[in-house]
């Protein structure tokens, strides 16, 4: 997904990963198939399947007898505690962050952006002040700092994209000024699988002096991240997407961040002492864990990183690259379909349309033939608006993805194209 990975990718092909074995991990598939039903799953994007190691991480919690974290001196509370706690560590270690202290699990990528829309940026913005997203964010990437600008008289401003989906950081450069309070950019474009080159766009935000939140939703899925290389100020990703439990997720954010911000929400287990006079708040990040966790979700969250981890996450992006590398190749070449965004760097992503037929018909006509894909404006209306479409069909990979699973794709798309000619 980036030239240090194309390399690495390389260097790794020899250890080529086995799809077949990968795919043997997740139950559904197997269902499914004793079902006599085909699932060709690329709705990726939405939503991964679970392996059996992250189903049995969450029915341990439960089957080894349930505890609530942190309050509990007996042995249940205690055995939660440590499997939460070390869920943490996980993540940290994951995401190449210093210490679990800079960890905040939430309940996804949207509470994440929510929480420093909240707690980091509203306390420091007034009126006149500026936000920058860009063109392709998800709606979770615009709509809460939207909300804060509207309250607070700030105005958000949007780095411009081209034609092929990339962005024009040119542009950035222009929109980076004495009023810039936060930028917030996706690392991976959920509706067209554009990589942007995060790097270049932390190092032009640092220079400013600017901190930034990188949506991380589509891409700790795809490859290795690293946030302390990265040099990000805030960093979110969300469960589900990455073959964990759904209702969990996790946010990165630099210490000094975190330290100076109030809490997002109140409640136990996020204090040091209550009376009613006062309440001195838990340090980071419990400051930021109001109430009972989700605590199964963390472990299973965990266990979801650990079996990714131990796949290699080059592997996985060498994987999936192939896979998808095909099915954009094979998709070009059929007469009538046309790619949306042909980015410089793509993920786990292809969008397109038919001419002729909505993409909606596209994507029930597909589930008929067994191909499960995402039709509609993937909660990124601004990125059709640009190009003037209501919505695209997007077919979205994972680590299980075949090269089969691309050709049965094209095939039936093949297919509703004859049926509307
Ligand atoms: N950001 C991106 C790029 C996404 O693709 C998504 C979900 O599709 C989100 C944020 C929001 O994720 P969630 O709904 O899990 O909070």
């Amino acid at each position: 997904m980036n030239p240090a990975l194309t390399a690495t990718a390389a260097a790794t092909a020899r250890e080529a990963l086995d799809a077949g074995r990968v795919r043997a991990d997740f139950p559904c598939f197997a269902r499914w198939r004793a079902a006599g039903d085909t699932l060709v799953y690329l709705d990726n994007a939405a939503t991964t399947q679970k392996p059996q190691a992250v189903l049995d991480a969450v029915t341990e919690v439960y089957a080894g007898g349930a505890g609530n974290i942190h309050r509990g001196v007996h042995r249940l509370s205690q055995r939660a505690t440590e499997a939460y706690e070390g869920a943490r560590e996980t993540v940290r270690c994951f995401l190449g962050a210093d210490s679990a202290d800079d960890i905040v699990f939430v309940r996804g990528a949207t509470e994440g952006i929510n929480l420093v829309a909240r707690s980091f940026l509203a306390p420091r913005l007034t009126a006149g002040d500026e936000v920058v997203v860009s063109r392709m964010e998800h709606h979770a990437n615009i709509v809460p700092w939207q909300m804060v600008c509207e309250e607070r008289g700030a105005r958000l401003r949007v780095i411009p994209m081209g034609p092929e989906g990339d962005l024009d950081l040119d542009a950035l450069e222009d929109l980076l000024g004495d009023r810039t309070r936060l930028v917030a950019v996706t690392q991976v474009s959920n509706a067209l699988g554009t990589v942007n080159p995060i790097g270049e766009i932390v190092t032009a935000c640092r220079r400013r002096g600017v901190p930034i939140l990188v949506d991380g939703a589509q891409a700790v899925v795809h490859g290795p991240v690293d946030v302390a290389t990265l040099g990000c100020d805030f960093y979110v990703f969300s469960g589900h997407k990455v073959y964990g439990p759904s209702g969990v997720g996790a946010l990165y954010a630099r210490r000094e961040h975190l330290e100076s911000m109030p809490p997002y929400q109140g409640g136990g287990d996020m204090i040091r002492s209550v009376s009613f006079e006062h309440t001195d708040f838990a340090p980071p990040p419990q400051r930021f864990e109001a109430g009972t966790p989700n605590i199964e979700g963390a472990v299973g969250l965990a266990a979801a990183l650990d079996y990714l981890s131990g796949l290699g996450l080059e592997r996985v992006a060498a994987h999936e690259a192939g896979v998808l590398d095909h099915a954009v190749r094979r998709l070009s070449t059929l007469p009538g379909v046309h790619l949306v965004g042909t980015p410089k760097e793509r993920a786990g992503v292809v969008s397109f349309v038919l001419d002729g037929v909505h993409p909606h018909d596209v994507g029930t006509i597909l589930d008929a033939r067994g191909v499960a894909v995402r039709a509609g404006h993937h909660c990124a209306q601004p990125v059709m608006d640009f190009f003037g479409l209501p919505a695209t069909t997007r077919a979205s990979f994972a680590v299980y993805s075949t090269v089969e699973e691309a050709d049965a794709l094209v095939d039936a798309v093949a297919e509703v194209q004859e049926i509307f000619a």
